[in-house]
């Protein structure tokens, strides 16, 4: 099949490639003339494992090519898959401006048989006001699709090529058959191919996204109490996760949620519910302990120095929003740099692959380290805040040896407490006893 990927971030990029990689010609297509100019070349702009090779593989096979002319692309596809970002607007709903200006480009191009496809997040009901935007524009019934994405950064190419199941909202048996035969190298593990109404699609994807949003706010909650009421949240995770009904999935505490979905998807859902005058307590309230988890490695810290940061050294491992990606958008190591910023500490940072995203909006206000050991010389404590595999084991010894003090806030429950105070090290994590 001949496909249009229209907006090529972490999404279309992936779909188009993994699309491309099983058989069908891409086009992948992108307003950011430089990101199409550097992916032409064989520079992949974001950090995804495995990716650069796969891109490399099906541009020398000839099915997968990147420009900026959207005409040409979409004059000749079967499908358009439409990718591009749908921001958190200023009232906490989803921001459609690129959307509504991707239809717009597109509507004069289409072919009669093309099927349109949403794949970027949208707000219940986007896909119809597509369908009857797309009418206005073509004078004629299009076939539109909503395709909701469930690729998780860092995964992404295992998640799309093995997804658990795929979901489709259609009104046509065109576009369901197109998208059927799409997906079917996909799918031969029998995971299920499911065929819904575009308004079932689309709320599919923000209530995953919520569900999973609400595991991590309820266990960061329980961890807090722990730690006021005595308990150790790791036991307690022990004790529920073996429930059959419980599981233990996305029941890890940490510094709260971050990244381009969770936040602005709960956001979208609660102003989508406001709008049809629903009050949305638990979602809210879901938000809120969020924001407010992000707070909770500064309150450690701020309360260890006796709120008395100035000229201290801390360093920071891990900035991006979760490991194996270069994402940093709403990360909670970025709240916790603009805290010690503030207060006059020096920020040592360290990460194997953000270090470039965080240095463009940062500059040289950070010391930034190439080397992991590098960040915690003569610093007067460590911030863990993203889980990356390099820091689970680290040299105890050279950590030591390094540290202007042995003091040590993981905001991801990496190590044993008992083991870390035989270590010889002041160390604090979260729902968990301070040693
Ligand atoms: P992104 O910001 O990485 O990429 C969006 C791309 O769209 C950018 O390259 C941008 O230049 C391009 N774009 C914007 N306007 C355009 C236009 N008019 N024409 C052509 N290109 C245009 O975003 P993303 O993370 O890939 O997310 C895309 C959508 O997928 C969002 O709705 C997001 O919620 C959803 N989603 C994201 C993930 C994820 O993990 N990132 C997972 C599932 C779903």
């Amino acid at each position: 099949m001949k496909i249009a990927v229209i907006g090529t971030g972490y999404v279309g990029l992936v779909s188009g490639t993994c699309f491309a990689d099983s058989g069908n010609e891409v086009t992948c297509v992108d307003i950011n003339a430089e990101k199409i100019a550097a992916l032409s070349q064989g520079e992949v702009p974001i950090y995804e494992p495995g990716l650069e090779e796969m891109v490399s593989y099906n541009v020398s096979a000839g099915r997968l090519k990147f420009t900026t002319d959207l005409p040409a692309a979409v004059a000749t596809a079967d499908v358009i898959f439409l990718a591009v970002g749908t921001p958190q607007d200023d009232d906490g709903s989803a921001d459609l401006s690129a959307l509504w200006a991707v239809i717009e480009s597109v509507a004069p191009h289409l072919r009669d048989d093309a099927v349109v496809v949403t794949k970027s997040t949208v707000p219940v009901g986007t896909c119809a006001r597509a369908f009857s935007q797309l009418k206005e524009l073509t004078g004629r019934d299009c076939h539109m699709a909503s395709n909701p994405e469930f690729l998780k950064e860092g995964a992404a190419i295992d998640d799309f090529e093995k997804p658990d199941r795929v979901v489709v909202g259609v009104r046509t048996k065109h576009a369901e058959t197109v998208l059927r035969q799409l997906y079917e190298p996909f799918l031969r593990t029998e995971k299920p191919f499911l065929v819904m109404t575009p308004e079932s699609a689309e709320m599919t994807k923000y209530v995953a996204n919520a569900l999973l949003s609400t595991k991590i706010s309820f266990i960061n909650e329980m961890a807090n109490l722990c730690e006021k009421m005595g308990g150790d949240i790791n036991d307690v995770r022990r004790g529920i996760g073996h429930d059959s009904r419980i599981g233990f999935a996305f029941l890890f505490p940490g510094v709260g949620y971050g990244g381009s979905c969770f936040p602005k998807d709960v956001r979208a859902l609660v102003a989508m519910a406001e709008e049809h005058g629903v009050a949305p307590e638990i979602l809210r309230a879901v938000d809120q302990v969020n924001e407010q988890q992000k707070q909770v490695m500064i309150e450690k810290i701020k309360e260890h120095f006796n709120g008395n940061l100035s000229g201290k050294t801390i360093a920071i491992w891990g900035l991006a929003f979760k490991p194996r990606t270069d994402d940093i958008r709403e990360a909670p190591a970025l709240v916790l740099i603009d805290y010690l910023l503030e207060q006059g500490a020096t920020v040592q940072v360290h990460d194997p692959e953000a270090m470039p995203n965080v240095r463009q909006q940062y500059g040289d206000k950070l010391q930034y380290c190439d080397r992991q050991m590098q960040a915690l010389k003569d610093a007067d404590a460590l911030a863990i805040m993203t889980e990356w595999r390099d820091y689970h084991r680290p040299d105890w010894e050279a950590m030591l040896a390094s540290l202007r003090s042995p003091t040590i806030f993981d905001g991801r429950n990496l190590f044993d407490t008992v083991r870390m105070q035989e270590r010889g090290f002041c160390y604090h994590s979260i729902g968990r006893p301070a040693v």
